[in-house]
């Protein structure tokens, strides 16, 4: 994919076609019409907005740069292995990436390797979608204990990602206490109580290994607020149901007003309280020898000591959880912090609202200051970044065709000048670029290292060997 689309190649032509070689890509060469669009981030919020760009924008030539070498975002490095399903938009986004005016720049990170302004300057158009990566704490004491760790790193562990395989979480202990409710939450405690077998699919071999030396027996899931504003959804749950060897245990006080409420609810919130109300109807009081799934509700966490935690009772004043004075104490051998993911600034030129970790935006335009509203032409932002990290990758997906669409109608209404060339970036400001056949060359290489471990792919996790791979 490297040129596409110019054979005949005429003396005037020929310093255009060496200049689109040094700067690797284009199928553009000399068009003043070409509207060149930067998206930074290639998770589903890039992939989905370059795919609307590259199909509503005539002559648009769309360049995605990612950090890492490899593509997809939180498809690879979020969604659980047991999951596949989930990962299939990869499909999709892969047919975006062999469009002919797409280009990958891997192994290019904003704020690191290239500046906002130099994109700026160098692109009609910059929509950022680099994602949450960072985790929201506790702020209680003793959080930075050894057996503390945040659910965001556990997963990131499991899936592979570089930096990640020397986590090594402590398994040895009965029990692990999760902080958090979300389905993030439910994917962690999943994967500590599923059958290794169930898991092989896309987890890293040495997370497997680690994983069959688990002696996780109980795994506890607490939420500060009532079972009717668990964060949860009801396939979530229904996969923890249904786990083999493992007994989902509620606790009937946490019910207690709950059946009263039922008519009330609208109808996703009232089919997941039904289901748990049946499961808390069919729990048996003996215990078996099965594994133990524990959620927990109305308890906030105040600090942790060794491999215990202090929770203080709570109760629900309009819906929002507020402190009693009563407090019990809950056994955590590991202690999972899920309460959240979180954004950065990765650049000093972006108007980013530390606060809520988003980019300060309006309907996906970047604004210039908080406090005067100004738009500031040309920047946008999409995906976990604007809105902050709620919402499956469907509700990515629309948001990132809203924004795509603004971009669209910005340039058309030419809210956004285009009447001016751009270069886009050149190869030769990079050191080692990282392009999608390089991914391609780094995705045969994980296929065929899987094919030796009967499983569909085992990922590299270092980016010295991924850039080997590619050649690099
Ligand atoms: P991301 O997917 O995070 O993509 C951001 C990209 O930007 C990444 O590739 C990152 O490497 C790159 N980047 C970061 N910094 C820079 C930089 N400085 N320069 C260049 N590039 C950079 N949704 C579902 O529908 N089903 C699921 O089963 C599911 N499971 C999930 C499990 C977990 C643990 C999590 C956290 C989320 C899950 N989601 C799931 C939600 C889904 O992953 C998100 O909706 C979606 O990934 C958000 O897309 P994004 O593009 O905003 O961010």
């Amino acid at each position: 994919m490297l040129i596409s689309g110019r054979l005949a190649i005429s003396a005037n032509s020929k310093q255009m076609w060496l200049s689109a070689i040094s700067r690797g890509f284009s199928s553009d060469v000399g068009s003043g019409a070409t509207k060149r669009i930067c998206i930074v981030g290639s998770g589903p919020a890039g992939f989905y907005a370059a795919q609307y760009i590259l199909k509503h924008l005539n002559g648009s030539v769309v360049d995605v740069i990612e950090k890492l070498p490899v593509p997809f975002g939180l498809v690879r490095y979020g969604v659980a292995p047991d999951h596949p399903e989930v990962k299939n938009v990869i499909n999709t986004f892969t047919k975006t990436a062999e469009h002919k005016n797409f280009n990958f720049w891997g192994n290019v990170a904003l704020g690191k390797d290239v500046s906002l302004q130099n994109l700026r300057e160098r692109y009609h158009a910059v929509l950022l979608t680099y994602g949450a990566d960072q985790d929201r704490q506790l702020n209680i004491p003793n959080e930075d204990q050894p057996n503390v760790l945040s659910a965001r790193k556990f997963v990131e562990w499991y899936n592979g990602l570089p930096g990640a395989q020397h986590l090594n979480p402590i398994l040895g202990g009965q029990t692990v206490t999760i902080l958090g409710q979300g389905n993030v939450a439910v994917d962690v405690a999943r994967m500590l109580l599923s059958p290794l077998d169930v898991l092989r699919v896309d987890t890293t071999e040495y997370a497997l290994e680690t994983l069959s030396r688990s002696k996780v027996e109980q795994v506890y899931l607490v939420g500060r607020r009532g079972p009717l504003q668990a964060a949860f959804t009801i396939k979530e749950l229904r996969e923890m149901l249904k786990l083999p060897n493992v007994q989902t245990l509620w606790r009937p006080d946490d019910f207690t007003d709950v059946p009263a409420q039922i008519p009330n609810l609208q109808r996703p919130r009232k089919r997941l309280t039904e289901l748990m109300l049946k499961s808390l109807s069919e729990q048996s009081a003996s215990t078996s020898n099965k594994k133990q799934f524990l959620p927990i509700f109305l308890r906030a966490p105040k600090f942790i000591k060794d491999n215990k935690i202090e929770l203080t009772v709570t109760k629900l004043q309009n819906d929002i959880a507020v402190p009693t004075n009563r407090s019990e104490h809950l056994q955590a051998d590991l202690l999972l912090r899920s309460i959240g993911y979180k954004s950065t600034c990765v650049d000093g030129g972006i108007c980013f609202d530390k606060r809520s970790g988003c980019v300060y935006n309006e309907y996906g335009r970047v604004l210039k200051d908080a406090a005067s509203k100004t738009v500031d032409k040309g920047l946008y932002v999409a995906g976990w970044l604007g809105t902050g990290p709620t919402g499956v990758i469907l509700t990515t997906m629309n948001g990132a065709f809203s924004v795509a669409k603004t971009i669209c109608d910005d340039i058309l209404s030419n809210e956004v000048d285009t009447s001016k060339a751009k270069l886009g970036l050149e190869a030769k400001q990079f050191k080692r670029l990282v392009t999608w056949s390089h991914w391609e060359r780094i995705d045969q290489a994980e296929m065929q290292a899987g094919q030796k471990l009967c499983k569909p792919r085992e990922k590299f996790v270092d980016v010295e060997e991924m850039l080997k791979v590619a050649g690099l």
